[in-house]
């Protein structure tokens, strides 16, 4: 478990940035549908370390946005400029090279996948990059499981501190980390990418609601039959071998047929069907009512499609009518879904990051705090 200490935190160093050129690495990869972008909580995240920032002299925000193959202007970062201008409420000027002035208080690097060393955490690279200022804040707690140039390198340059929300994001894991007793609630689509996760957390909680695309896997590796659904093949010798009465499983399902959807029992599910949400979740509730600690990461359904996104949004609600518990969700599909919703706003406790959140929790350390 990483314990941040004071000489870590940008909180409690104000002279170390007082008057100083600062390279803010954040998130600011936003989703676009249907021309709306989503996931702007990630930029509400940074409020508090920007308003901190205004003490030092120049601030230069790095971040990526998608992963293009060269410069696509889809994923120009100044796409994302007027957004996070209004969130943030301060003038942010932009950056299309390495080269250019920042003129002003605040600026923003054009997209940092566009130079391709960004991925190929490369140190010459990282040298150019730290000549952009003389301080690092890592503010991107959902990029720090990536070893890439800008949030692994980079640090190693300059001497860096963790921003505000870093910091909570860390203490919401680490209380998760330490819990007795909690539930765990995973969903999403790959059982590959959460195996290590749930492995270990078999051990801690006491229970695991296995559901989405992960629980295709378990439950035909188990025996049942799943149709057409999602199933990483790979996976079902090693899941076969999961034994743990705290696997809690859903038994009645919205599955996807040839002519439309129809509603099953687990048992019943035919060779042409394709399960694509849980239809039947009052079992899940009353078992999770009587637990203190939840941690909710990955959707119950093809959310994507509104044929099948109600059971997740049943539990969205379900959650947020949990008074006095600490629930913690995490997860990119999981919180664009929420904001989509208009339903993030209710969840006090957020883990902004996907992939960074699942390695942490299952090897309590992340890449950039090596030696
Ligand atoms: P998160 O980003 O919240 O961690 P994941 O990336 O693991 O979540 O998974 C999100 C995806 O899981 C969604 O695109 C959703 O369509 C998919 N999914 C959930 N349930 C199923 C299912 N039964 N079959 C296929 N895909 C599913
Ligand atoms: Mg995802």
């Amino acid at each position: 478990m990483i314990k941040l200490r004071k000489n870590q935190l940008l909180r409690f160093n104000e002279s170390k940035i007082f008057k100083k050129r600062v390279i803010l690495r954040v998130d600011f990869n936003l989703e676009e549908i249907e021309g709306d972008f989503y996931g702007k909580y990630r930029i509400e995240a940074i409020r508090k370390t920007i308003d901190f920032l205004k003490k030092a002299e120049r601030i230069i925000l790095i971040s990526h946005f998608g992963d293009p193959q060269g410069k696509e202007k889809k994923y120009s970062l100044r796409r994302i400029l007027p957004l996070a201008q209004k969130i943030l409420k301060i003038r942010l000027g932009f950056l299309d090279d390495l080269n250019k002035e920042a003129k002003d208080k605040f600026n923003l690097l054009e997209n940092i996948r566009f130079w391709k060393e960004e991925k190929e955490n490369n140190l010459e690279f990282a040298k150019k990059l730290s000549n952009l200022g003389e301080v690092f804040i890592n503010e991107a707690f959902s990029v720090s499981h990536r070893k890439h140039t800008s949030i692994y390198l980079l640090p190693k340059l300059l001497p860096t501190y963790y921003g505000f929300n870093f910091e909570r994001e860390i203490e919401l894991l680490n209380k998760v980390l330490k819990a007795k007793k909690l539930a765990f609630i995973l969903g999403g689509a790959k059982i590959s990418t959460k195996l290590p996760l749930l492995k270990k957390f078999l051990k801690k909680a006491d229970l695991i609601f296995l559901t989405g695309g992960l629980l295709n896997t378990y439950l035909k590796a188990k025996g049942f039959e799943v149709g057409q659904s999602l199933v990483e093949d790979e996976m079902l010798e090693e899941v076969k071998r999961l034994r743990s009465d705290k696997i809690l499983i859903p038994f009645r399902f919205k599955v996807k047929t040839k002519r439309g959807s129809e509603i099953r029992s687990l048992g019943e599910i035919k060779k042409t069907d394709k399960i694509g949400d849980l239809e039947e979740l009052d079992n899940i509730f009353a078992e999770l009512k009587k637990e203190k600690i939840i941690v909710w990461n990955g959707p119950l359904g093809i959310i994507e499609n509104k044929e099948f996104e109600k059971g997740t949004l049943r539990l969205s609600k379900f959650l947020i009518s949990q008074k006095n518990k600490f629930i913690l969700v995490g997860g990119g599909d999981t919180l664009g879904f929420l904001e989509r919703k208009k339903l993030l706003k209710k969840f006090k406790f957020i883990s902004t990051g996907g992939g960074a959140m699942l390695d942490y929790l299952a090897k309590e350390t992340l890449p950039i705090f090596e030696k």
